[in-house]
This record gives C-alpha cells, structure tokens and sequence, in this order.
C-alpha cells in the first residue's frame, strides 16, 4: 500500500520577516529582536501599503457620498468588513461592528446588553485572569446597576476552575465575559466549554479574543458565543481598529450605544429613528483607514495561513520554555498545559523593569509590568513580570539571543 504523505508548505519565517520593515531595524547597534508582540505585532508592507494606497488615492468619507473618492472610500471600508466576516467564520457583515479595539468593543457590550439587562442583583460572571479591559468596564455596570461582579478563581498554573466556573453560575448570572487567551500567562482558555455551560443556561457570553486572533484560526460560529472581540494591532494590522462580532439575534435587540451621524436613519427634534446593523453601532467618521489595514492584515494572514502561524509559534513556545528554564532563579509565571505563544516570567532579585532596560540596550524588545492584569499580579504575589511574547516571524535564533541578553543582564543587576 502506497503511504500518502501529505504535502506541506515550507514556513518561510525569513522570508516572512523580509516583509516587515521596522524589524529591519537595528536599536542600540544591534538587529532588533522584537518579543513584545502581546503588546502591539509589527506590520508588514502589505498593510503598510494599503493604507498608503487609500490615503493617497482613495480618502474620502464613507457611506453618505455620490462621488467616485467616497463610493471607492466606502467600498474598501465596507470590503475590509467581508474581509473580516471570513476571517472568523461570522454568519453575515451585520455582525462586524468596527471599533477602536477590544476594550472599546467591551466597553460597547457593557453600555448596550449591561444597561438594558442587568437589574440589581444580578450577576456578571468574569475570571480571575482577565485584562484590566475585562474587569473595569463590568466593574462600572455593575456598580451603576446595583448588580455583583463574580470572579472564577485560577491555580497555581494559571487554569481557570471550570468547576468553580459552573458552580458560580446561577439564575441572577447575566453576563459571563472571559478572555480566550491571557495576556499575562498565555492560558487559553477551552472556551468552547465555557460558552457552552452559560449559553445552555441562557445567560450571554462575551470572549475578550485580543490574544487569541493572531495565534489561531476563530470560527465564531463554532465556538457559539454571542459577542467576540478584537485588536487591529496586535493581528499585523494598525492601531486604533478593532472588531465587535456579535451574533445578529442578539444585537440587533440592543438599544443604541453611541449617538450622531451615520448610527441613525432619520432625525428630527421629536423622533430619532436606527440606522439598520451594523451602522446603528458606529457613530461618527470611522476608522477608515485603520479598517482598510486591518482587511489588508486578514488577506496577508490568509496567504501565511493560521495552521502554519499556529504550529510555528507552538514550537517556539516550547523552545522558549525549555531554554528559560535553564537560567538560574528565573520562575515562569503561567505553566498551563493549553498556552498561546508568551512566556512570562520572574527572576530571582532582579527587577523586571530594570531588566526591560538592560534588555533593550542590547536590541531586546520585552514588556515588563503588570501587563493590565493586576489581580494576576496579585495572585503570584510578584508586582510586575517581564513577558517575551513570540510572533510569526520570531526565530529560534531570537531566542537564543533572549536567553544569552538575559544571561547577561541578570549578571549585571544582581
Ligand atoms: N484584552 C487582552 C487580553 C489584551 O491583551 C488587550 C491588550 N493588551 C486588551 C484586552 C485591550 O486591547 P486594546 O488595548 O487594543 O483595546
């Protein structure tokens, strides 16, 4: 019998880093090694241009205008929205709502299904590893709505409780917001399951998918949640841009969030009419080039493909591991079995700030921090991590250099 050996694609990662300017770089003499993708990814040319093409040849205000700039302005602004229906599986355009990002696209969440939902006593349900974006904006609701924040403890390893999950959920639990990925521990959360246990109780479901998007292939419809949201920037594409889906049964029952141009249908003094899905929840001038750079991310990730991003950074997750471990006093903060590609971590009377800096005279990008997660930083007892956070277009190599900078610094500082 003839063995089939399927064919794969050579993953290219120099080719890759070819296309991005600002890693060409050098900081301080050295190649930039550029690990705090968490924060903001780099973007390549092919984003760069687009939003070069569009505000030199095409920049004009969307929607309401006849001439030729603005139907081209609008049609790009409108095509990045397709672009962004495929690229997490979402049943139809209408669920796209663009936003600045993910805590704006929460913030929206809070301010629309919160305030018309949540009654005193109610409850919203988040976990105990949540970015600051979502914790504060439940917190706000909660306190204008006389309603409880429950929060779903984690291990040592930084799991969330699944258990304690399905426990804390009840008949006053609204709202359940979790990220699908941590910023500051790299847990991904099975988050399938979790949407899963609230949307059988009727309760709405709210993924924080800032960190999950540029690691991993989403299908919206699969996971089966009522509300994902995302960053531009840390997908390839530009700052300022993000994506509120949300699934069309639910919101198109939300009340209107932001007022003025562009979110209504008719005006006047007495009577105030919506603008149909998605425009109702868009306010205002967009981001239209922001919008145009993140469609233009989505076809580049799309040629890359998300399976051969995903196994790539798989294996610099585990080499990164494996190699910081070796460095006496260093503690990796974030041991979950299931983690996107970050290693956080302490080291042994050094600390991470001044560490940051050692780093980043040799040409080493690292955040350090409380990564807007304190209550993770209080859970580890430690005041802040530095966190290397891999991308597509890291290297084994960069790795080594982290490793020996690292080496080198802890030398110094100790
Ligand atoms: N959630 C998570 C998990 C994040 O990592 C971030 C960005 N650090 C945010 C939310 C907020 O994203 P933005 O600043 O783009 O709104």
């Amino acid at each position: 019998m003839a063995l089939i050996v399927p064919l794969r694609r050579e993953y290219d990662v120099l080719g890759l880093r070819g296309q991005f300017p600002a890693l060409q770089r050098r900081i301080n003499g050295r190649a930039l090694t550029y690990l705090d993708n968490g924060a903001s990814a780099q973007q390549p040319a092919a984003v760069i241009e687009a939003v070069s093409d569009y505000s030199r040849n095409h920049h004009s205000n969307v929607h309401r205008g006849v001439h030729t700039l603005s139907q081209e302005a609008t049609a790009l602004f409108e095509g990045a929205r397709g672009k962004v229906r495929g690229f997490i599986n979402a049943a139809s355009d209408r669920e796209i709502v663009f936003v600045r990002g993910t805590t704006e696209a929460i913030n929206l969440v809070a301010g629309t299904l919160g305030r018309s939902r949540l009654q005193p006593g109610d409850e919203v349900v988040i976990s105990w590893l949540e970015h600051h974006a979502n914790i504060v904006p439940w917190q706000m609701l909660c306190e204008q709505a006389g309603a409880q924040l429950r929060v779903v403890p984690m291990d040592r390893r930084g799991v969330v409780d699944f258990d304690a999950y399905r426990a804390l959920l009840g008949p006053r639990t609204k709202i359940v917001a979790l990220a699908h990925v941590s910023n500051a521990l790299g847990t991904v959360l099975p988050i399938r399951e979790f949407i899963a246990e609230a949307r059988a109780r009727g309760i709405a479901t709210v993924v924080d998918g800032a960190q999950a998007v540029p690691h991993q292939r989403i299908d919206v419809q699969a996971l089966g949640c009522d509300f994902y949201a995302f960053s531009g920037h840390k997908m390839y594409g530009p700052t300022g841009i993000g994506v509120l889906y949300a699934r069309e049964a639910v919101l198109a029952t939300l009340p209107p969030w932001q007022g003025g141009g562009d979110m209504i249908l008719t005006v006047s003094f007495t009577r105030t009419t919506w603008n149909s899905l998605p425009w109702r929840f868009e306010a205002g001038t967009p981001n239209i080039a922001g919008a145009v750079g993140l469609g233009a991310a989505i076809d580049w990730l799309g040629q890359v493909g998300m399976e051969a991003i995903a196994a790539h950074e798989a294996d610099l997750l585990a080499f990164a591991t494996e190699r910081l471990a070796t460095i006496p006093g260093l503690t990796i903060i974030g041991t979950a079995p299931d983690k996107a590609s970050l290693v956080s971590f302490t080291v042994d009377g050094v600390h991470p700030h001044d560490l940051g800096t050692v780093l980043d005279a040799e040409g080493v990008a690292v955040r350090t921090g409380h990564h807007c997660a304190m209550p993770v930083m209080e859970f580890f007892d430690v005041p802040a991590t530095t966190r290397a956070s891999f991308a597509l277009y890291n290297t084994r190599a960069e790795i080594e250099i982290l490793h020996a900078a690292l080496t080198r610094a802890i030398g110094m500082l100790r």
